[in-house]
């Protein structure tokens, strides 16, 4: 079997989560410290907190930019469901925008549609899906005309870059995830990221109860804080992430050479000036047969996952808040067709020449 992800892990973090457990501070400390410098410095942005996952990075980001109750928030509806769930955290409304169709990104005139006519959009939370950055040119515009907080889901996209500028501290502020699946993971972990001092300051404020000075606390917090643990595994993870970038860069170029003129799949697009980290390579199967090609893969040893196997306002849990069908039709449509292969940086060449005749021999 080629498995979807495959995390790795190398003498280093078992070195620094050593010193961890022999210096006996393994909560908050040090390592944190240095983590938060080390993953600001990689993504070339001024400030990063360390939180306990991405969902609260999101959390934070939202609640340090004065999101509140009654407040509406843009987003997609095609990601995971923590994007859409950080926004009903702070008691605000999201509403689901449409996709481009190509890069699966949020579709930056149709968020206009929705500042044209909404009062009280008082952010916008874009997701970089699948590692692909979003054109953010086009909403650091709307951002100029309409004035709203534009937040970066960059929970896919560590070390992904936007014309030359790394993802998360673009617009306002942004989120990753260090999930075991992602590009990098501290099993569990995230990093709000920012140039702006004042977010820093409440963010930090946040995870941490609000605590002003020692059991002082001026305004509702949260335990969002990472661990020493934690932090010394996305230390040594530093260390290996700008190369595995490079891998799963190349196993793409790789597939999408291999996999190009096949009249049943679409293969990712890069646009021009944007780098594309493929946390997910993920082919969208244009015959209607994409249950049976899945079926077909992991019959033939090739590990394949659907992300996302339906819109967020399609969930049950936002059905009761009384979402709509058909809100988006171009994400649901993606829904049905997408299916995501193995990029990750452990493949061999042998691996990815497999994949490549499996998915060729596909209904001859
Ligand atoms: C993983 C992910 C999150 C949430 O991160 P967790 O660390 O799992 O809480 C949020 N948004 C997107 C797009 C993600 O992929």
């Amino acid at each position: 079997m080629i498995p979807l992800v495959k995390p790795i892990f190398g003498k280093k973090e078992k070195q620094l989560i050593s010193e961890v457990l022999d210096s006996g501070i393994v909560a908050s400390g040090k390592y944190v410290e240095n983590f938060e410098k080390k993953f600001a410095k990689l993504s070339k942005a001024k400030f990063a907190i360390a939180c306990s996952n991405g969902t609260t990075a999101l959390n934070s980001a939202l609640l340090a930019c004065g999101i509140k109750t009654g407040d509406k928030v843009i987003t997609t509806p095609f990601t995971f469901i923590a994007t859409s769930n950080s926004i009903l955290y702070c008691g605000a409304k999201p509403i689901f925008v449409d996709i481009n169709p190509k890069t699966y990104n949020i579709d930056a005139k149709s968020v206009e549609e929705i500042l044209k006519k909404e009062k009280n959009v008082k952010a916008v939370i874009c997701v970089h899906l699948y590692g692909l950055p979003c054109n953010m040119d086009q909403l650091l515009k709307l951002k100029k005309k309409y004035k709203f907080v534009l937040i970066e889901d960059a929970c896919q996209a560590h070390l992904a870059k936007y014309k030359g500028k790394t993802v998360g501290a673009i617009a306002d502020v942004g989120a990753f995830s260090f999930y075991a699946t992602k590009n990098m993971t501290t099993g569990e972990g995230g990093i709000v990221l920012t140039n702006n001092s004042k977010i820093d300051f409440l963010a930090r404020k946040i995870i941490n109860h609000g605590r002003t000075a020692h059991y002082e606390h001026d305004m509702l917090g949260y335990n969002f804080r990472l661990t020493n643990i934690c932090a010394a595994m996305g230390l040594a993870q530093c260390e290996q992430i700008e190369k595995w970038t490079k891998q799963r860069i190349s196993n793409a170029k790789k597939l999408s050479e291999g996999l190009k003129n096949l009249d049943f799949l679409v293969t990712p697009v890069v646009p021009k000036g944007y780098t594309h980290v493929f946390h997910q390579y993920t082919l969208r199967i244009t015959n209607g047969l994409r249950d049976e090609f899945m079926k077909y893969l992991k019959d033939n040893g090739i590990g394949c996952a659907i992300h996302y196997p339906e819109v967020v306002y399609k969930q049950p849990l936002y059905k009761k808040l009384g979402y709509e069908n058909g809100l988006c039709p171009i994400a649901e449509q993606a829904v049905k067709e997408v299916v995501s292969i193995p990029v990750h940086p452990s493949l061999t060449n042998k691996d990815i020449d497999t994949i490549i005749k499996v998915i060729k021999g596909f209904k001859k």
